[in-house]
């Protein structure tokens, strides 16, 4: 096929957008009774800075933000000029420490006695280095503590999911047209992988090939196994495009199906419809997964629907909220979240259909757009 125009990169946060962000993530932090955020590189530095060293090693990089006061970053000196050039540095105050120098104690001197939310992906290395300077300041993890950090996203985040979910969405379209028999799931997760970064990812975060008795185990990836004429084969890739995060799932079956696989095919096909139907502001999260599963219960598949039916997605591709029994969070607009309930038969095949879908304020608009009907590959 022709090389379809990948669309320019979107217009680039601002400072604005950044200080904006900074503010509302100290609000946060202080309704729900903290001193502060303790920030490390990764997803929420991103998110409140647009920083992301180039790697993340064992010198400590820490943004601090208080409940008021200006928040403060810490870097490496050897890694200030790149911090200076990132576009919400205006937003921020910035000290460095230099190699022989005790990093902890400078970064001990940014931080009070108080509770602070603690960046999930902070090495233990840091913490525990500053639990031994701070011996009056406690920690709780950001997840915990502030699980919604991230998970309202504001139109220019929306319009890159939306560009990521259609460029997986056109990854998706080139595949249907390969030839699935006779060669590995590998072989095929290998081309998925190559039509995500050729529309526009520059990262591939996982590819699933599971086909026949593959597709029954959720967390299979993909395999040596030749895919052959009347396997059911699940199709899960996503990754990152202009930094946020793609993950879709069709199920394909290879030449004619029997009566059974529609059937299953069908029933996982009602259960996403009725989760997306079930997308509301101010209705709980839990009741998009009951949504789904009433049905694939009530179809009598009930057993066979081992996880849960969603989870966020915006700079990672799984993050709060999460679908699933017991969530109370309400769902509001911007909200960007999976829903992909499936069926997995053990040791005979397994469907799962999975569209990305964001709230507005009348409901879900899916960012997905190939349709859910099995397609017959060869
Ligand atoms: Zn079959
Ligand atoms: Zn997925
Ligand atoms: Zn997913």
């Amino acid at each position: 096929m022709t090389d379809q125009a990948i669309p320019a990169e979107p217009a680039p946060f601002t400072v604005d957008d950044f200080a904006a962000r900074l503010h509302r993530s100290a609000q946060a932090a202080e309704a729900a009774g903290l001193t502060g955020l303790l920030v490390t590189p990764g997803p929420d530095l991103i998110y409140l800075t647009g920083y992301a060293p180039v790697a993340i090693t064992e010198r400590i990089t820490l943004l601090v933000v208080p409940v008021d006061g200006q928040p403060t970053m810490i870097v490496p000196r050897l890694e200030r000029p790149d911090a200076e050039a990132t576009p919400g540095a205006p937003a921020f105050g910035l000290v460095d420490w230099t190699d022989g120098n005790d990093p902890y104690e400078a970064s001990a001197g940014l931080i009070g006695p108080g509770r602070y939310a603690l960046s999930d992906s902070a090495w233990a290395m840091h913490l525990l280095a500053l639990q031994g300077r701070l011996p009056d300041t406690s920690y709780v993890s950001m997840t915990t503590a502030l699980p919604m950090l991230r998970a309202i996203k504001d139109e220019d985040e929306l319009e890159r999911l939306a560009a990521a979910a259609a460029a997986a969405d056109a990854a998706y379209g080139e595949i249907l047209g390969v030839r699935f028999t006779g060669r590995s799931e590998t072989d095929i997760g290998t081309e998925l992988a190559a039509l995500l970064r050729r529309f526009g990812h520059s990262q591939v975060d996982f590819t699933v090939v599971g086909s026949g008795p593959n597709g029954a185990s959720p967390h299979h990836e993909m395999g040596d196994r030749i895919i052959e004429r009347g396997d059911m084969v699940v199709l899960d890739f996503g990754g990152l495009k202009h930094g946020y995060g793609s993950d879709t799932t069709r199920t394909v079956h290879v030449g004619e199906p029997s009566d059974e696989e529609r059937e299953v095919h069908e029933v996982v096909c009602r259960a996403q419809q009725a989760g997306f139907e079930a997308v509301r502001p101010g209705v709980e999260c839990q009741e998009v997964d009951r949504a789904a599963r009433a049905v694939i219960t009530e179809a009598g598949y009930g057993d066979y629907f081992i996880h849960r039916v969603g989870h966020g997605i915006g700079l990672t591709t799984h993050e709060p909220p999460y679908m699933v029994e017991g969530e109370r969070q309400a769902m509001q607009p911007g909200m960007c979240f999976s829903i992909e309930p499936g069926v997995y038969l053990p040791e005979r095949f397994g469907v799962r259909i999975e569209d990305i879908v964001t709230v507005t304020s009348v409901g879900g608009r899916r960012l997905n757009r190939t349709p859910h009907e099995m397609v017959i590959v060869e």
